[in-house]
């Protein structure tokens, strides 16, 4: 960590990539410039692996993959437990690394590393989660138990809006269930992988256990053709997801493939409208919206709950701070990109060509430096679920009111959404409440909690075309995806006892 933060003092350094425990320099390679989104300038480059330089990643890690597998899981916990103390430590330079080339306010960054650490937590309780099944006498003199066999070398590609957490959600749990693991993170910020990288060699994890491939789609895609990758989890764009998802099975390999989202957040009449609107403010405005759980719609049971919510947002958000995510006192930063901003800019005015009410304009707003890519919070009323700027995901910070007669009008919205990622119920009604949340077709539900992101000993997963797979990350999702099921059946028969063959299917009785 210490060689990182050097490299990351000099001027413009290129980031290489990290494989079995050495920093990867090819000077040949192609690189991708990485900016700081506050002040629209970029701040180091980073290698964008080429097919070999994935090759050698993978190599590495199959050549650490036989011992680290039959190394015991209280060893391999000891690892965790090291390393855990050492994130820790360094919990603010990772804030400051993440907050720098993504642009989200420290704070934020360090909730973001703060909610990673508790899934390495999880890990620490790795031989508890392995411990498997185990039935004697199942039938005479039969004993059998299921364990849990780790798959080999597994692979994480990750977005872009949570540089530690994201990563953190996978390998943690991949490595304590005996696996070595290829991350190939987002080219816009891949300082925190590094760092996470090289903590590791710190609490002795075995060289080639853990590393790090910066790169692009040609890495990515390169991850994906490897037949020695026998499993790969992505997180990032729905139309990525299902192609990832789509070529990653068609080759045989495990794969769960996390997408986009449009979370709406249901309020009904006799909700607290001042939780509402300070809740909405966090989940729809925080870290500029760059959140697969933001909330971006907000739907209004009745007029007046309608008028009350539109009115508290319009107050809340005129009195909101724009700057760099390092300045005291902001409270939003920018979006990740000029491509981006500009994205989302077109998203703005679609709505308002599509008729919808535009009573927040943010366009109007700047931050702290004018070559930074910031966006003032938007909020749309009166917005249909025709329009473009209801069913895309937008990803910035564009909040949309759409006003319905009743919780059933609302569910349908929910459910008839391509996405089903998080959504979220406030009221005061616990019928309702429960209704809402056995019903809607979506993965994870909030009761007046708006961003219901899962804690590390549940998992996380959405629904719909937020997910492809079968299982969610972390958590007992995740140790069932990075390991498979072996059944074994013994029997130790004394000499003799069972000479005769027996011809009828094998059985209990
Ligand atoms: P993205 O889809 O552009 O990129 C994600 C990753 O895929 C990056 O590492 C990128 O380099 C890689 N990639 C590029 N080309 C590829 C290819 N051909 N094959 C495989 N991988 C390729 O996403 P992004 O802009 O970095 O992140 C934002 C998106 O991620 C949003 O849609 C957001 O909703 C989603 N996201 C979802 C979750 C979730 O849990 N569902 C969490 C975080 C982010």
């Amino acid at each position: 960590m210490a060689r990182l933060a050097e490299s990351l003092k000099s001027p413009q350094p290129v980031l290489g990539h990290r494989i079995a425990g050495q920093m990867i320099h090819d000077p040949k390679l192609r690189t991708a410039p990485v900016f700081n989104p506050a002040q629209g300038a970029i701040v180091r480059r980073v290698s964008l692996a080429s097919k070999e330089i994935v090759a050698t990643a993978v190599t590495a890690a199959a050549r650490a993959y036989p011992d680290w597998r039959n190394t015991p899981p209280n060893k391999r916990a000891e690892i965790f437990v090291t390393y855990r103390r050492l994130l820790a430590l360094r919990a603010d330079a990772f804030a400051a690394a993440i907050s720098e080339e993504h642009g989200k306010l420290l704070a934020d960054a360090a909730g973001e590393f703060q909610r990673g650490l508790e899934i390495v937590d999880y890990a620490c309780g790795i031989a508890e989660l392995l411990k498997g099944d185990y039935s004697k006498n199942a039938g005479a003199g039969i004993d059998t138990w299921s364990e849990f066999q780790a798959l080999g070398v597994v692979a994480g590609i990750t977005p872009f809006n949570f540089p530690a957490m994201v990563p953190m959600w996978m390998y943690p749990i991949a490595i304590a269930c005996g696996n070595t693991f290829v991350l190939k993170p987002s080219e816009k910020d891949p300082s925190a992988s590094l760092m996470l990288a090289e903590l590791f060699d710190e609490a002795a994890l075995p060289a080639g256990v853990f590393n790090v491939v910066n790169g692009d789609s040609e890495a990515a895609t390169a991850l994906l053709e490897d037949p020695r990758v026998a499993a790969v989890s992505f997180v990032g764009s729905t139309p990525l997801a299902e192609q990832v998802y789509r070529s990653g099975t068609h080759a045989g390999k495990r794969i769960q493939a996390l997408g986009g989202a449009k979370n709406h957040a249901v309020i009904m009449p006799d909700a607290d409208i001042e939780l509402v609107v300070s809740g909405i403010m966090g989940a729809a405005f925080g870290s500029c919206g760059e959140r697969c759980m933001a909330i971006s719609v907000a739907v209004c049971v009745g007029k007046e709950t309608a008028e009350r919510v539109a009115s508290g947002l319009t107050k809340s958000i005129h009195s909101m701070r724009l700057g760099s995510g390092g300045q005291p006192g902001c409270d939003m930063g920018p979006l990740i990109s000029r491509q981006h901003l500009d994205k989302v800019l077109d998203y703005v005015a679609a709505g308002v060509t599509a008729g919808a009410t535009l009573l927040v304009d943010g366009r109007e707003k700047r931050g702290d430096n004018p070559s930074g890519y910031f966006l003032g919070a938007c909020l749309f009323d009166h917005v249909t679920p025709d329009m473009r700027i209801y069913q895309e995901e937008i990803f910035g910070p564009v909040l949309c009111v759409v006003r319905v007669e009743s919780l059933q009008d609302a569910m349908h919205l929910v459910d008839a959404h391509a996405y089903g990622n998080g959504t979220c119920i406030y009221t005061r009604d616990g019928e309702a409440a429960r209704y809402f949340s056995d019903h809607v077709q979506v993965g994870m539900v909030g009761i007046n909690v708006p961003l219901p992101v899962p804690v590390a000993n549940h998992s996380f997963g959405g629904w719909k075309r937020s997910l492809f797979g079968d299982l969610g990350v972390y958590g007992p999702d995740g140790v069932r995806f990075y390991t498979r099921r072996k059944t074994i059946t013994q029997r130790w028969p004394r000499p003799k006892s069972s000479a005769l063959p027996q011809f009828a299917f094998p059985s209990s009785k």
